[in-house]
C-alpha cells in the first residue's frame, strides 16, 4: 500500500540482516520510494553525505558504528536536521525506546516489524516530512518577502520615523533615510541633534504645535537643509502625527519625511516664469499705449527694473557710423540735462563685447574690467553687469543693460529672462520705429497730395478762365477774316484769300480746341449730381446732335431697344456718347461705310452700353493711351480733332460714379463701352 497522497522520496535505508533488509526495502518501494540501501552505518552515512535523504529507516544495533553513532554524525551536518530518521529496535523496552529518542531519533518501529504497524509509522513519518518541507518553502517565502519589503523601504523616497518625546530618543527610522537625508540609521540614532535639526527642525516649538492639534490631525513642516551629507540645499517636508497617553500627553510622534527639492524648484521655476510673463505683458501694455518710443522707453525701464530688481537699467543703441553706443533711455544713470543722450565708444563699455560677439555679457565685478572705461560708467561704481544684445533681422542694433552696484546672483534664469526682455524690446523698437517711418511719411504724402490738388485746381481754374478770355478775341478775329474775305476777297490776289482761308480755319480750330478744353474742366469743378437716367433718351438725344454728321457720312446707325434706367448725369452722358460716336464716324477709312451699333450688356447691378464702329481700330498698346488728353494716334494726326474727346468720356464717366474702356482690332473696328450702376 502506498500512504495518503504520499510523494515518492529518496530514502536511506541501514540494515545489516539480510532479510529484514529485503523486507524493509519492499515495503519502502512498494509506497513509491526510491531506496538507497546500505549494510552497515558507515556506507550509509557516506550516502546521506554525498545528498539529502529526507526519511532514513535505521537499524538500531549494526556491526561496526551504531544506529547512535549515525545518528549523532548525521545529525551534525549541514542538512542532518532535515530528515525525519525512524529507528528499527530490537527491544521495546521503555529504556532503549528512551535513548533512540534522546540519540535525535523522530519514531521507532520494533523488530520483527509488523509491517501494518510498519506502514502506519511510514504514513507518520512521510507526513513529517511534507510538513517539513512546507514548512521550509513557507520559511523562505517569509524571507524573500522581508528582503523585499526591506528593499521597497530602502528605495522610497519617504522616511518613516517614530520619536520617543518623554525620553527625547529617535525610536526607528526606515533605511530610505540613507538616500533621502544621506545618513544611515543608526548614525542618526547617536546623534540628537542631528536628527532633531534634520526631522524636527523648529525643536520644542514643533512639540507645543503638534500637541495643540486636534485629535487625528497632523501637523505639515516644510524646510531646507544644507546637507553636508548631500550636495546643495534641500527641502524637505515633514508630516508629524503625535501619539498621546491616556492624560493626552504627546509621548510618541510617527512622522514621514521626504525631499520635495524637486517639486520646490519647479514651482520656483513656475513662479518666476509666471513673474517673467507678467513682466512681458505690463510691457507690451505700456508699449501699445505709448505714443512715441521716448516715452515707452522710461516705463518699459522702470518695469525691467522694478520686475529684476537692478536698480540700474539701459536701452543702448548702437551707433555703427561711429563705433559707439547711444544711451537716450536710462534708470540709474544720469544723462545730460539739456535732454540729448550719452554716447560711449565702443571700447569703453562692456555692452561693447556684446555689439562685437552678439552675446550677453555677464559680469560680477565691472569695475575690474578694462572694457568698462567710460568716466560716467566708472563713476557709477557698478559692480554686477548685464547687458544682452537686441536683434532686429540678424543683426545687433542695441543692447539692454542691467546693472547693480552690489554683487547680487546671476543665474542662468535670469540671463535667459534678460535675454528675451531684450528681444521682445528690439522687436518692439523695431515695430515702433516703422510705424513712426510710416507715419511720417504717409503725412507727408498727405500734405503733397493736397498741395498737387491746390495747384491743379488753381491750373484747371487757369485754364478756364484763359479758354473763356481767348474765346472772345478769337472770335472777333475770325469775325474780321470772314469780313475781310467776303468784302475784300475779290480785291486780293489768290495767295491772299487762301492765307486768309487758313486764318478762318486754324480759328476755327483754336474754337474747338477751346469748346473741349472748357468742357474737359468744367467737368472738373462743376457740381454733378447723380440721379436716374432713361438711356433710351440719352441714346436719342446724343444722336438727334449729332444727325447732320451722321447724314453726312451716310452713317447707318443701330440701337438696341429698352434699354434700362441708369445712375447717372443726363448732359455729361449725353456729352460722353456724342464723343464716342463721333469719334466712331470720324476715324472709318476711305470709302468704307459707316456702321454704328449701340447695345448693353447687363452686368449684374450694372450696365454696359456699348457703342461699336467699324472703324481703322486701335493698337492694343495704345488703348489705354487714348484717353489721355491731347493724345491721338499718329495715323488719324491728319484728321480733325483736339486730342480732348475721350479724356472728356473719362473724366465725365468718373463724375458720374461709372468707367469707361474700349476693346479694338485694328483694321476691324473698335467696341467703346461705358459703365453705370442701374438705376
Ligand atoms: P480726337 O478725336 O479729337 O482726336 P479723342 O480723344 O476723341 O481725340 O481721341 C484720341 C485719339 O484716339 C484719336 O485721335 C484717334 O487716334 C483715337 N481714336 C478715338 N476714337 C477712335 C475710334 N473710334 N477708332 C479709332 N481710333 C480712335
Amino acid at each position: 500500500m502506498t500512504g495518503e497522497g504520499s510523494e515518492s522520496l529518496p530514502v536511506l535505508l541501514v540494515e545489516d540482516d539480510v532479510e529484514e533488509r529485503w523486507l524493509l526495502s519492499e515495503i519502502l518501494r512498494s509506497r513509491g520510494h526510491t531506496v538507497t540501501v546500505c549494510e552497515s552505518a558507515e556506507a550509509g552515512l557516506d550516502a546521506y553525505r554525498e545528498g539529502l535523504h529526507p526519511l532514513v529507516v535505521l537499524d538500531w544495533v549494526l556491526p561496526g558504528l551504531s544506529g547512535r553513532d549515525f545518528l549523532r554524525a548525521a545529525r551534525s551536518l549541514p542538512h542532518g536536521k532535515r530528515s525525519v530518521i525512524v529507528v528499527v529496535t530490537g527491544k521495546e523496552e521503555p529504556t532503549v525506546l528512551r535513548e533512540v529518542l534522546d540519540a535525535g531519533a523522530d519514531d521507532y518501529v520494533a523488530k520483527p516489524v509488523d509491517q501494518g504497524l510498519l506502514n502506519v509509522r511510514l504514513t507518520i513519518a512521510e507526513r513529517e516530512v511534507r510538513a517539513a518541507r512546507e514548512r521550509e518553502r513557507a520559511e523562505s517565502e517569509l524571507g524573500r518577502k522581508r528582503r523585499e519589503i526591506q528593499a521597497l523601504f530602502e528605495n522610497l523616497d519617504e522616511v518613516f520615523f517614530s520619536v520617543d518625546v518623554l525620553e527625547e530618543e529617535l525610536i526607528q527610522i526606515s533605511p530610505a533615510v540613507r538616500k533621502v537625508l544621506g545618513y544611515d540609521a543608526t548614525e542618526l540614532k547617536e546623534d540628537p541633534a542631528l536628527w532633531r535639526r534634520l526631522l524636527l527642525p523648529e525643536g520644542r516649538q514643533v512639540l507645543d504645535r503638534v500637541s495643540d492639534l486636534p485629535d487625528g490631525e497632523s501637523l505639515t513642516l516644510e524646510h531646507s537643509i544644507d546637507g553636508s551629507a548631500t550636495p546643495g540645499t534641500r527641502w524637505i517636508e515633514v508630516h508629524l502625527k503625535p501619539e498621546r497617553n491616556v492624560d493626552g500627553r504627546v509621548v510618541r510622534l510617527d512622522g514621514i519625511a521626504s525631499d520635495v527639492s524637486e517639486r520646490k524648484r519647479s514651482q520656483e521655476e513656475l513662479a518666476s516664469r509666471n513673474r517673467e510673463l507678467l513682466t512681458l505683458h505690463r510691457i507690451s501694455e505700456l508699449t501699445l499705449e505709448a505714443k512715441s518710443l521716448e516715452q515707452a522707453y522710461d516705463d518699459i525701464l522702470g518695469e525691467i527694473s522694478r520686475a529684476t530688481g537692478f536698480p540700474i537699467a539701459a536701452i543702448e543703441t548702437y551707433d555703427s557710423v561711429r563705433e559707439r553706443m547711444v544711451i537716450s533711455a536710462a534708470r540709474g544713470i544720469p544723462l545730460p540735462e539739456d535732454g540729448s543722450s550719452l554716447a560711449i565708444p565702443l571700447s569703453e563699455t562692456l555692452t561693447g563685447l556684446v555689439i562685437r560677439t552678439g552675446r550677453p555679457v555677464v559680469e560680477s565685478d565691472a569695475r575690474t574690467r578694462s572694457e568698462h572705461g567710460h568716466r560716467a560708467l566708472r563713476k557709477l561704481d557698478l559692480r554686477t553687469y548685464l547687458s544682452f544684445p537686441m536683434y532686429v533681422s540678424g543683426e545687433v542694433t542695441g543692447a539692454l543693460t542691467l546693472a547693480h552696484q552690489e554683487v547680487v546672483p546671476t543665474d542662468a534664469r535670469l540671463v535667459r529672462w534678460g535675454g528675451s526682455l531684450a528681444n521682445y524690446l528690439a522687436t518692439f523698437i523695431d515695430r515702433k520705429r516703422s510705424q513712426e517711418a510710416l507715419r511720417e511719411s504717409e503725412h507727408r504724402y498727405r500734405a503733397l497730395a493736397e498741395r498737387l490738388q491746390e495747384a491743379n485746381q488753381e491750373l484747371e481754374t487757369f485754364a478756364y478762365s484763359v479758354s473763356h478770355d481767348l474765346r472772345a478775341p478769337l472770335r472777333t478775329m475770325q469775325g474780321f477774316a470772314h469780313t475781310l474775305l467776303s468784302r475784300f476777297g475779290d480785291e486780293l490776289p489768290e495767295e491772299g484769300r487762301d492765307y486768309l482761308r487758313r486764318i478762318v480755319a486754324s480759328g476755327r480750330q483754336s474754337e474747338e480746341l477751346i469748346r473741349d478744353l472748357l468742357t474737359y474742366s468744367r467737368l472738373s469743378f462743376e457740381e454733378v449730381q447723380v440721379r436716374p437716367v432713361d438711356l433710351n433718351e440719352v441714346v436719342q438725344r446724343t444722336l438727334e446732335q449729332l444727325e447732320a454728321d451722321l447724314r453726312d457720312a451716310g452713317a447707318r446707325v443701330e440701337v438696341e431697344e429698352d434699354l434700362p434706367r441708369v445712375q447717372g448725369h443726363s448732359s455729361t452722358l449725353i456729352q460722353v456718347l456724342s464723343n464716342l460716336a463721333s469719334n466712331g464716324i470720324k476715324f472709318v477709312p476711305e470709302g468704307r461705310k459707316v456702321r454704328l451699333n449701340i447695345h448693353q450688356e447687363d452686368r449684374g447691378n450694372r450696365v454696359r452700353l456699348w457703342v461699336e464702329d467699324n472703324g481703322i481700330g486701335i493698337p492694343e498698346d495704345q488703348q489705354e493711351k487714348v484717353f489721355d488728353a491731347f493724345e491721338r494716334l499718329t495715323q488719324t494726326q491728319t484728321l480733325p480733332g483736339t486730342g480732348i474727346g475721350l479724356a472728356i468720356v473719362r473724366r465725365g464717366m468718373e463724375r458720374v460714379g461709372g468707367t469707361a474702356g474700349v476693346q479694338s482690332t485694328p483694321g476691324e473696328g473698335s467696341r467703346f463701352w461705358i459703365e453705370l450702376p442701374k438705376a
